[in-house]
């Protein structure tokens, strides 16, 4: 099959990259791996972009970026329309911020430079408008005076954000107030610091390790059983289905008929569920969940080996915290 047929990546996001050394300089781009394209940027890695390849701007950090996206596709669409705000049809004219700074040689026109007031209101804008706000997405701020900066606009903007987008942060450890670093205490340097910003988001599909488990069961033995929709008996391999998210809920149905029951009323219209109940467990599934398991399931049978072969030290690990 064709490189498209990739299962939907653990994360994918869309980052403001911004210089170290020159706040102004800020830079949108997007990866499924924050941290390795961050190296990129830094010339620390193969692959930075042309933009960034300036020494004197090194390094760069990423002070905050939108994760839940339901594919490549659609970080690149939201990557090209918050880049590109003066051409992007998605935001209306009236509202775009930036207006076009002239044109360029042949007629189209420029693209103006980003300020960080000019990409966070064209990212709250992007989250209002409706090809995008139906997405489950998520706003992390990285920076303190990057979210006060988020935080004032969203104050003065007209309208609020859907409550289904989730706004986080993860901010540098501030050094321990009773272990100032220039105290005689090196105990307090020799502890590793614990991961936060870019390096502690979930990069691989770990946290899919039940739900991966649970239906590898079902699928493998074929106790698919009938629809949760339309009670037809589910033939194995002869259909997208998709299976509850819950623990122990076995419940499964044809996609279309998940999505149906999920949209409730608003369905027949050319969109894509976000949350719903599961009618036998009365648990909450996600849309995004149960996508992300099927493309799994369906095409990375790798991911799935690699997954399940995980060592179990981790696992332990996990257990013990809950
Ligand atoms: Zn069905
Ligand atoms: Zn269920």
């Amino acid at each position: 099959m064709p490189a498209l047929s990739k299962p939907i990546p653990p994360l994918y996001t869309v980052y403001i990259l911004r210089s170290t050394v020159r706040h102004a300089s800020l830079y949108i781009g997007s990866t499924p791996h924050p941290p390795r394209r961050l190296k990129q940027h830094n010339g620390e890695a193969k692959g930075g972009a042309v933009r960034t390849s300036r020494n004197t701007l090194r390094p760069w950090e990423m002070v905050g970026l939108v994760s839940g996206f339901p594919g490549m596709v659609a970080a690149l669409k939201f990557e090209w329309a918050l880049t590109n705000p003066h051409l992007s049809l998605h935001i209306p004219s009236s509202s775009r911020i930036s207006t076009s700074a002239g044109t360029k040689r042949n007629g189209h026109p420029k693209r103006p430079r980003h300020s960080l007031t000019s990409i966070l209101s064209n990212l709250h804008l992007l989250l209002r408008v409706p090809s995008f706000a139906r997405w489950p997405l998520n706003v992390h701020f990285f920076a303190p005076e990057v979210h006060e900066a988020w935080k004032k606009w969203c104050r003065t903007a007209n309208e609020p954000l859907r409550d289904t987008i989730r706004v986080l942060t993860d901010f540098a450890p501030s050094p321990s107030p009773s272990a100032p670093r220039d105290s005689e205490n090196p105990s307090a340097d020799n502890e590793p610091q614990k991961p936060w910003g870019i390096h502690a988001l979930p990069l691989d599909y770990a946290p899919m390790k039940d739900y991966v488990t649970k239906t590898q069961s079902i699928y493998d033995f074929e106790r698919e059983g009938s629809c949760v929709g339309c009670k037809e008996p589910l033939e194995p391999g002869k259909g997208l289905y998709a299976t509850c998210s819950n623990p122990g809920c076995e419940c499964t149905g044809h996609v279309s008929c998940w999505s149906k029951l999920m949209l409730g009323k608003e369905a027949g219209e050319d969109i894509i569920p976000i949350t719903g109940v599961c009618p036998r467990c009365k648990g909450e599934v996600v849309w995004g969940d149960l996508m992300k398991e099927m493309s799994l399931r369906i095409r990375g049978p790798k991911e799935i080996e690699k997954l399940l072969k995980k060592p179990r030290k981790r696992k332990a690990r996990a257990e013990s915290t809950t």
